[in-house]
């Protein structure tokens, strides 16, 4: 089966659902592979330890009992006779399974036993017992109305009859031995035992790494060959700029200014990644690349990953170049048609110098004119993918990439081989450091104390709430449950509110600004981006679960208070890896953060939780399988070079994939 339609029982409002988690086609949805793996073997009940995980079957002993509460939220409780023990079982929101669970029926159960109370809180009925062979079922993400098991159902009705793409050349896949891709498919999602699907997910995470770095040794191989803009800038005129800003620049940030001065009046095309820390002055930076470009007569786009950062850059930037009369306009998916045409027609004209706006800059349908830059904000949301979209549109532009993600240097050469890369380390003198603090859940009455310090202070407070990734619905429970907890501590006196992804772009813009304007002083947030804003009077950000989060991101999260001379204060909340969590109390510099995280967790979170460009692998994580990215780094390029005539490669896929590369740049 190749088609999604073509599954039994998936109609437009299932499509929709897979739509969501990313799943456009077959293709995705054979690549949807479960986050994490479950072995399912019956638990030996005598030597369980308190809310250990347990797996056990039996039979229903007594009739089910249900109550209801608030929100349709319902409880089911009954008795599990498994032979030797009687357990009492709890489950939440299954009540529409209380008829199937006859007194007699053999049904098994997992969840957390609760030794003291003898109780298992399940978080899954099956009907029927256990084999006594272990098995290992995958764990897949889902979202609300399309179940994990649900989805595993439609990948194995695909994978009956499926012709699967396979990028890898043959030569490799012998070389190294691997499964054949369909068996490996299969493998990782029905798995026979660990070691084959270890071996399974070896060949299809080689395959991950392979592509990207055949794309980016293409990219590299190619880099050279590339004419870019000579434009004729006295650095004089530059220097009167930075000298009528309101700052003096640090010696680093003065660094990145003339490295990228030196590509845009060269004919070399700038390709030049700028990374620094939250607040280490990339902006203005940016800003001043924006300066040169305009003074060589070319106009420039800046891209940010989302409207309420597009905005703010656009309403911070307009100040700035106000006196120079340069003209600034914004363009987003959200502009009302008639601001949206009256901003293409200036572009038209040529009478736009710098255009700052969202993915609708290379989505809508816009004719520029002489774009000599275009700088991205955080390019992980940014993918080697859409640098094309401009040069669609006839225009060959330098790049500037910012990420406030700085990747440790081995990792950046091999990763971002086809950049140049310029580091912002020091920050700007003034700038207070966050005092973290970290405090285990049992210590909420000391969090709730700090946060009224801030408060009785007429300060406001960030909270952060990381989302579970297992369901939404779980996720808004959550949140709900916090922002009760909140209310009932604060709710009398100061105004709560939470932001979560269920909402629409404009009710999200809707609380940034009270939030902004303070009528809301406690903003309770599910996500990284949203709060990626600028509110001088928060000076607390309190992070529930915080293990959840690798350093990195935590580090970047805490980055949006201490944006003023007031005292502020990051409370990390978490029982659990405190080792790891304690080094953020200790170090602010977002360099040496970054590399602990890499030893610590691996890349999977540098590229986490804002995930969505070059490095979103699947299976691969940078770091445990560094090792297979340097072989798939020195193949690719062997395999480039062996086949500089792409016309010859005979795996369709794979030519297919360097011409779209070869259309980049
Ligand atoms: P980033 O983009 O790296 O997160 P910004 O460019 O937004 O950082 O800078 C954060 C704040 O610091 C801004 O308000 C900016 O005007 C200010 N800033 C930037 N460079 C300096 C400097 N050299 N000295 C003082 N303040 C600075
Ligand atoms: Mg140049």
């Amino acid at each position: 089966m190749q088609k999604l339609e073509e599954i039994k029982g998936v109609g437009p409002k299932t499509l929709g659902l897979l739509k969501k988690l990313n799943i456009n086609n077959a293709y995705d949805l054979i690549s949807f592979y479960p986050f994490r793996y479950e072995v399912i073997k019956r638990s030996d009940v005598r030597n369980l330890k308190q809310d250990d995980k347990i797996i056990i079957d039996g039979v229903v002993e007594s009739i089910p009992s249900v109550v209801y509460f608030k929100r349709k939220m319902n409880k089911m409780t009954f008795r599990l006779n498994t032979g030797n023990f009687l357990l009492n079982v709890t489950i939440f929101n299954r009540a529409f399974l209380k008829n199937n669970l006859a007194i007699n029926s053999t049904i098994t159960i997992i969840g957390k036993y609760d030794k003291l109370k003898n109780t298992v809180i399940a978080s899954d009925i099956r009907f029927g017992g256990l084999s006594d062979k272990e098995s290992i079922e995958g764990v897949y993400h889902s979202t609300y109305g399309l179940s994990g098991s649900k989805i595993k159902k439609y990948i194995d009705e695909v994978l009956k009859d499926y012709d699967v793409i396979n990028y890898v050349p043959e030569s490799i896949v012998s070389k190294y031995n691997f499964m054949n891709k369909l068996e490996a498919v299969y493998e990782v999602h029905n798995p026979s035992n660990i070691q084959k699907l270890e071996q399974a997910k070896e060949g299809l995470k080689y395959e991950e790494l392979f592509i990207f770095m055949l794309q980016m040794n293409y990219l590299k191989l190619s880099k050279n060959k590339q004419v870019g803009i000579k434009r004729n800038v006295d650095f004089k005129e530059v220097n009167k700029f930075i000298e009528d800003l309101p700052f003096k620049l640090t010696e680093d940030q003065l660094t990145a200014v003339n490295d990228i001065y030196n590509d845009l009046v060269e004919t070399t095309k700038m390709n030049r990644m700028l990374q620094g820390d939250v607040g280490s002055g990339k902006t203005i930076v940016a800003i001043i690349g924006m300066y040169i470009n305009y003074l060589g007569g070319y106009m420039s786009a800046m891209m940010a990953p989302t409207e309420v950062l597009a905005n703010q850059h656009y309403s911070n930037i307009s100040k700035i170049f106000k006196k120079y009369n340069i003209k600034v306009a914004l363009l987003t998916g959200k502009l009302k048609k008639s601001e949206r045409d009256r901003v293409a027609s200036l572009i038209n004209k040529g009478e736009v110098d710098i255009l700052i706006g969202t993915h609708a800059l290379i989505t809508d349908d816009i004719n520029y004119h002489k774009l000599g830059l275009v700088i991205t904000d955080e390019q992980h949301r940014f993918g080697v993918n859409q640098r094309s979209a401009f040069k669609n549109k006839g225009e060959n532009p330098d790049i500037l990439y910012m990420s406030a993600t700085p990747i440790p240097r081995t990792y950046a050469l091999t990763l971002y081989g086809d950049m140049d890369i310029t580091s912002i380390k020091t920050m700007p003198s003034g700038r207070k450091k966050v005092t973290t603090i970290l405090k285990s859940e049992t210590e909420i009455m000391d969090v709730l104390q700090l946060m009224y310090q801030e408060l009785k202070k007429k300060h406001q407070i960030y909270v952060i709430v990381p989302l579970i990734e297992e369901s939404d619905k779980l996720d808004m429970e959550w949140i709900e449950k916090i922002e009760a907890q909140l209310n009932k501590a604060f709710g009398k006196y100061f105004k709560i509110a939470s932001l979560h992804g269920k909402m629409s772009s404009d009710e999200k813009a809707e609380l940034m600004e009270q939030f902004k304007q303070n009528q809301i002083q406690i903003l309770i947030s599910t996500t990284v981006i949203e709060v990626g804003i600028d509110v001088a009077n928060a000076t607390m950000m309190v992070i529930y679960d915080s293990y959840r989060f690798g350093l990195s991101t935590l580090h970047q999260l805490r980055g949006r208070v201490g944006r003023s001379n007031l005292d502020s204060y990051c409370v990390l909340i978490s029982g659990r890896e405190t080792k790891r969590l304690e080094i953020l109390t200790k170090t602010n510099d977002g360099f040496v953060i970054s590399e602990e995280d890499f030893k610590l967790r691996g890349s999977g979170d540098l590229f986490g939780v804002r995930q969505s460009g070059d490095m979103n692998f699947m299976l691969a994580d940078i770091k445990y399988d560094y090792s297979l990215l340097l072989k798939a780094r020195d193949d690719s390029l062997e395999f480039l070079k062996q086949n500089k005539d792409i016309e010859k490669i005979n795996n369709p896929h794979l030519k297919e994939l360097i011409i779209r590369t070869s259309e980049l740049g």
